[in-house]
């Protein structure tokens, strides 16, 4: 009756996900996509800049003479080859493109090139140079992601104004860069820019910089990554103009009252202030489908598209197209759980114990609340919340390493034990998270966490020592009346 049980719009992480699971539910799937497979993670996103981060680290630590030294270290010259950098960038990806193209012909995945548009909830049309394919599918997943948000007054030339898209292709490397936006993109591309000797002025329209990171975790953050490397930083900042050149000209207004108070003349802007879901011309208004604000398109919690609020039973959409949690994992479980959705699961996805990381150097990772986000929750429903902090600097591993900056932060429940959030600033962290995130994900509380046994020397046992500190408190709570 269809000639799919389903077909994705969209090859990125989502929907490549969402392939790979439909396949093993033994769903005919096709997937259609308009440009390179792999999205905005294996093309623009994720892959590419933590290519350039791994070189940045290395070149970071191999210009860290006092520590080399006192490993018993001398490196004489270290030099920077930026082409050689963005080629090893640029091969990483085609790799893992194509690793990602062949996953899905291996298991038999239809690939149709060209624009998807939903013409009915299962009915698609494909356009590729002009030629209309119509297809029908039991079910249909949006899957179409994302692209750079640049805000009005800002002209982008693609050389001396650019997003993260061209910033990824380093084609050079400008003296001094203005960074619009203190997110995980824009600190990313600090740690590259500096590592690489460039000089980087940040501009925050908010009035803290990192404001979506545990205010701890921000404050050591912004002594760490930003002040020890001279990078200047202007908060509660608009960048209400700027016009690419040479130089690049960036008119910085008072972000409440708007009134212009400084003009900075950089080599380069970058504009990283967010990301818009890309969901035009997908056909939704014929379909009377109302998209959210910004275009995200709205969805009930187990993945079906809303039409004035009712969900739609066999059209669906996930990843950063409906905007819930932007990261590429996310999509990828989302993608999941919509299909086992199709076939008749009645799934949903926490996105409290879904991790997030910034790749710096040091790395930021966390999972959960924020410690105000947990006192407001506290409030609201009437628990009490604490939180304790352990230290890198006492850590064995870490000392050994040399690299003994930074926290992990546990922010739990005193009278039960529940994990609110982890967040954690230092080496390793985006992979010390994981730990945290399965706790929070199996509803783990801290007494228990604390009971299991971590390996010696390692850094995991930052977050052993923080969890046995707080479950020394929940022993406590426990024993008063
Ligand atoms: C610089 C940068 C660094 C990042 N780093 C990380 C990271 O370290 N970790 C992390 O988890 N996330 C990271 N992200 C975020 C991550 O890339 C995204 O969250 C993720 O790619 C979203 O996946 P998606 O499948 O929803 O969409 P996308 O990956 O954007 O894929 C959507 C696909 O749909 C296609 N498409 C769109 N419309 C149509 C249409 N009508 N017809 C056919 N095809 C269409 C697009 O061409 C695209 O290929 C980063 C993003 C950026 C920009």
């Amino acid at each position: 009756m269809f000639d799919y049980d389903l077909v994705i719009i969209g090859a990125g992480v989502g929907g490549h996900g969402a392939a790979l699971r439909a396949v093993e539910l033994g769903l005919k799937t096709a997937i259609v996509e308009v440009a390179e497979m792999g999205g905005t993670c294996v093309n623009r996103g994720c892959i590419p800049s933590k290519a350039l981060l791994a070189a940045a680290g290395r070149l970071r630590q191999l210009q860290d003479a006092q520590t080399l030294k006192a490993l018993g270290i001398s490196v004489s010259q270290v030099q920077v080859d930026r082409e050689g950098m963005a080629q090893h960038a640029q091969q990483i990806v085609t790799k893992i493109r194509g690793d990602l193209t062949r996953s899905l012909e291996r298991l038999g995945v239809t690939i149709l090139h060209g624009w998807g548009k939903v013409l009915e909830p299962q009915k698609v049309s494909v356009t590729q140079g002009g030629q209309e394919t119509v297809v029908t599918a039991r079910h249909v997943l949006l899957a179409t992601g994302s692209y750079p948000w640049v805000p009005p007054g800002i002209e982008i030339d693609h050389e001396t104004v650019f997003t993260s898209d061209d910033a990824l292709q380093l084609r050079w490397l400008p003296p001094w860069i203005a960074i619009i936006g203190s997110g995980y993109i824009g600190l990313e591309f600090a740690d590259i820019y500096t590592a690489l000797g460039c000089e980087v002025t940040m501009i925050e329209a908010l009035d803290r910089l990192m404001p979506t990171f545990d205010p701890d975790i921000a404050r050591l953050a912004q002594r760490v990554l930003l002040e020890e490397r001279d990078v200047d930083t202007r908060v509660g900042m608009l960048a209400q103009k700027i016009t690419p050149g040479r130089p690049v000209v960036v008119e910085l207004a008072d972000a409440q009252t708007k009134e212009l108070k400084e003009v900075l003349e950089v080599d380069a802007a970058l504009v990283a202030t967010g990301r818009l879901p890309a969901t035009d011309n997908l056909g939704l208004e014929n379909l009377g489908i109302e998209r959210h604000k910004r275009g995200f398109i709205p969805v009930n919690e187990h993945f079906n598209v809303l039409k004035n609020g009712e969900p739609i039973p066999t059209l669906w959409a996930i990843g950063d197209a409906i905007g819930a949690m932007m990261l590429a994992h996310a999509a990828a479980a989302q993608g999941r759980v919509a299909v086992e959705n199709m076939v008749g699961a009645s799934k949903t996805v926490n996105y409290r114990a879904i991790p997030a990381a910034a790749f710096t150097h040091p790395e930021i990772s966390f999972v959960g609340l924020t410690e105000p986000q947990a006192q407001e929750l506290g409030e609201r429903e009437q628990f009490p919340v604490k939180a304790v902090r352990s230290y890198f600097k006492a850590n064995s591993k870490a000392i050994a390493e040399g690299e003994a900056e930074g926290l992990a932060k546990v922010i739990y429940r005193p009278d039960t034990g529940e994990l609110l959030g982890v967040h954690v600033i230092g080496p390793h962290a985006a992979d010390l998270i994981q730990e945290a995130a399965a706790a929070i994900a199996t509803q783990t509380p801290v007494h228990q966490l604390a009971d299991i046994v971590h390996t010696h020397p390692t850094l995991t046992e930052v977050l052993d020592e923080a969890f046995k500190r707080a479950s020394l408190d929940v022993m406590k709570s426990r024993h008063q009346p």
